[in-house]
């Protein structure tokens, strides 16, 4: 009977599990050139994902507002090798579907095109021109609809292949806006890749959040959701169904999150998908109050059918680092798999805040 009974306690503490933001804190002490080489202390803080264990390292250290990027030379070198992406090009020089098995050549739908990827990155990888202008800046892209028509646009021809390859089962879309974060095209376009294989990361988080649904017959995402609901430092806000924060452990120099309330994300009704594009939109209103020129961003999409895990996004903040324009990348996360980044989380997430409440 007591045997019976402590059981049932175990059983009902280990539902319980609450999400842990662990966190150290390690010194580097150094004589200071800007402080007549008096005995000085560096800050760096090393936080664990709490999904993924994997560590991120924030040094303190006093960050500056960059200069405002100009695009200029960049434009002009974009149109000078002769942009693919441009209306007047896109038959020529941009690759055409199998139409026996899509139905169609190229999908388009109002002013996207949608085209398969030449570089092959998965099995399925395709790309959606979302704008006929060949420069959008963050303006452009906060004040029209360029994003959330993309975004459309690939998940119907993403549908398509769900619907035709059932091997195929991660799915992701993806952005890389502006060179400084590693886009070779200036002209506006998204992206998408399935395949049979996930990527690293993008397995990591479908297995762990098994793992913590197995062991707590909890939702990770949902509690994640709470705890940073609760702790109110770095949670943004709630629009529609999409859930907004800014991540314990970032994977770069502003790195926002976004959470859906489903698990995969064709189950997305255009409604949801407006309300992340509006959410994207302050965000991106945030970027640019910080002259951020540049951003990479990824939705995940979870395995169909196993509801432990919601479809999330992350967007991270990419610039060129002056005074020669050095890329915001590194030893770190190139060959460690670690991010190092200048920002804290939660003071991201206090500007972001403002913004948000301010449009
Ligand atoms: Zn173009």
């Amino acid at each position: 009977m007591q045997k019976k009974l402590l059981t049932k306690i175990y059983i009902s503490v280990r539902y319980v599990k609450v999400i842990e933001f662990k966190k150290i804190i390690q010194k580097n002490v150094y004589l200071n050139p800007f402080k007549q080489f008096a005995l000085s202390e560096g800050t760096v803080e090393i936080r664990w994902d709490p999904l993924t264990q994997i560590t991120s390292r924030i040094v303190h250290f006093p960050a500056r507002k960059f200069e405002k990027f100009n695009f200029d030379e960049a434009i002009k070198t974009s149109l000078h090798v002769r942009c693919p992406f441009c209306p007047e090009n896109i038959s020529e020089m941009t690759s055409k579907f199998d139409k026996e098995v899509f139905g169609f050549e190229r999908f388009t739908a109002g002013d996207v095109t949608v085209i398969p990827n030449i570089l092959t990155f998965d099995k399925y990888c395709l790309v959606a021109i979302i704008s006929k202008e060949h420069f959008i800046n963050m303006d452009g892209l906060i004040e029209n609809d360029h994003f959330s028509n993309g975004l459309s646009a690939l998940l119907h021809v993403l549908k398509i292949i769900r619907e035709k390859d059932k091997e195929v089962r991660f799915f992701s879309v993806n952005c890389n806006y502006m060179p400084m974060s590693g886009s070779s095209i200036l002209h506006p376009h998204i992206q998408a890749i399935a395949g049979e294989y996930p990527t690293n990361y993008h397995g990591m988080i479908v297995q762990k959040s098994g793992g913590y649904h197995n062991e707590t017959k909890q939702v990770y995402w949902e509690e994640l959701i709470r705890e940073e609901t609760n702790l109110n430092e770095r949670f943004i806000k709630e629009l529609g169904k999409a859930h907004w924060y800014v991540p314990f452990a970032p994977r770069g120099n502003g790195d926002i999150g976004c959470i859906f309330e489903k698990s995969s994300f064709f189950e997305l009704t255009d409604s949801d998908i407006n309300d992340f594009c509006n959410g994207l939109k302050k965000v991106l209103r945030y970027f640019k109050q910080e002259n951020v020129p540049g951003f990479n961003l990824s939705i995940f999409s979870g395995i169909e059918g196993e509801d432990h895990f919601r479809a999330n996004a992350r967007i991270v903040a990419r610039r060129f680092l002056p005074p020669v324009n050095a890329a915001d990348s590194n030893y770190f996360d190139k060959l460690h798999m670690e991010s190092a980044c200048l920002y804290l989380p939660e003071d991201v997430s206090n500007k972001l805040r403002t913004v948000w409440e301010n449009s």
